[in-house]
């Protein structure tokens, strides 16, 4: 039984735009799952002024309309409130699958999209995590079923595919009250408050800015190889140190508060890049020290919006 023709019953959702079919070469259509979250905005930044045809799919869940507000009314760009677990049917050549509902319905939507990618012969990439190194959640376990996922549809049905392992990233857009360390640290310092320090603080991680996480989504898609990819920027941080940074960025006298860590949390995560310099040409160039104001700026605008005039 077969999807391509009728939904019958289902409910399938018949959208898309009339670009004519066969139009290869320059302009490309595009679906990005998840385009109005934190990744996916930047990503459809760059593929709208590339020229190419966007679709978003997003239900909102994390992700803000406001995002990707700025392409609405684009002819090259459409916006639909749609959710990844429930089938759909769009004709496109090329599918970043970055929507991430809660596991276990990750893979569901995972399978929706790979199952869309087959029937209309469309490059599908997924988004993966630094975290399939060391499962914690069901979080990490529904991406390494994604990525089996991936993998069957390609030696399976023969299917182009890609897959991303995407290490801590950072940057404008980010959700503010998600509890990551960057955003944390930064909405701490804009509000007057502690930066809380979980543990000793000498944990390390690695951060990657947005725009060079796009770079290399694309080069992903675009190039001829399959991964895993390890994507992120092997610069590293112990929490101390990026509260220094973060100081230094927003408020010198920013206190630190310690509290408890979780007993899972990993003392060190480092890229091994080496594969992604060798084979895509790809390496992050964007430094912590350089990115970091670029996120306060719109944090800055967020939090205190048309309130805080332009005091410094
Ligand atoms: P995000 O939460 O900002 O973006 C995810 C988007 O998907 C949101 O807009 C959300 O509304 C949408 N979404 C969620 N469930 C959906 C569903 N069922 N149907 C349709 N849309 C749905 O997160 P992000 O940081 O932009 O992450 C993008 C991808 O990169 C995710 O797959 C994430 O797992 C992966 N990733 C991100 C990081 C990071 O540091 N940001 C690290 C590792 C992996
Ligand atoms: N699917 C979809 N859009 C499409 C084609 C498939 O959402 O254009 C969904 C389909 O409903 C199914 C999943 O993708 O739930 C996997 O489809 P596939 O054809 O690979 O598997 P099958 O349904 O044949 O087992
Ligand atoms: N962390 C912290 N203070 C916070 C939030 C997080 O010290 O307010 C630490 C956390 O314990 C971890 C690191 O920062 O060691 C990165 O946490 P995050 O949740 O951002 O990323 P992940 O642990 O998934 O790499």
């Amino acid at each position: 039984q077969g999807h391509g023709g009728g939904g019958g019953g289902m409910n399938h959702r018949r959208v898309g735009m009339r670009v004519p079919l066969g139009l290869k070469g320059k302009v490309s259509r595009i679906l990005v799952t998840g385009g109005a979250g934190f990744v996916g905005s930047h990503l459809v930044d760059r593929l709208i002024e590339r020229g190419d045809h966007v679709i978003v799919i997003d239900n909102h869940f994390t992700g803000r309309k406001e995002n990707v507000l700025h392409h609405v009314g684009n002819p090259r760009f459409e916006l639909i409130r749609h959710d990844v677990v429930e089938p759909i049917m769009l004709e496109v050549d090329q599918i970043y699958h970055l929507a991430c509902p809660a596991s276990p319905t990750n893979v569901m939507g995972t399978l929706n999209m790979l199952g869309l990618a087959k029937r209309v012969g469309a490059r599908f990439l997924l988004t993966s995590t630094s975290e399939v190194y060391g499962v914690r959640s069901c979080y990490d376990e529904g991406k390494r079923t994604a990525e089996t996922l991936t993998m069957d549809y390609h030696r399976g049905h023969g299917m182009q595919v890609r897959i991303a392992r995407i290490f801590n990233t950072y940057g404008p857009r980010m959700c503010i009250d998600d509890g990551r360390v960057v955003s944390n640290f930064v909405a701490q310092a804009l509000r007057k408050e502690p930066l809380t320090v979980y543990g000793d603080g000498k944990q390390t991680r690695s951060f990657q800015y947005v725009s060079d996480l796009v770079e290399g989504l694309i080069r992903l898609m675009e190039g001829d190889h399959v991964g895993p990819f390890n994507l992120g920027n092997p610069g590293e941080f112990t929490m101390l140190e990026l509260a220094k940074v973060v100081q230094e960025t927003i408020d010198p006298n920013a206190k630190i508060e310690f509290k408890p860590n979780t007993e899972d949390d990993p003392h060190k995560r480092k890229p091994d890049i080496s594969k992604a310099k060798e084979l895509l040409g790809w390496e992050p160039t964007v430094s912590l020290h350089d990115g970091l104001p670029r996120m306060v700026d719109d944090f800055r605008q967020r939090i205190f919006g048309d309130h805080e005039k332009e005091t410094g």
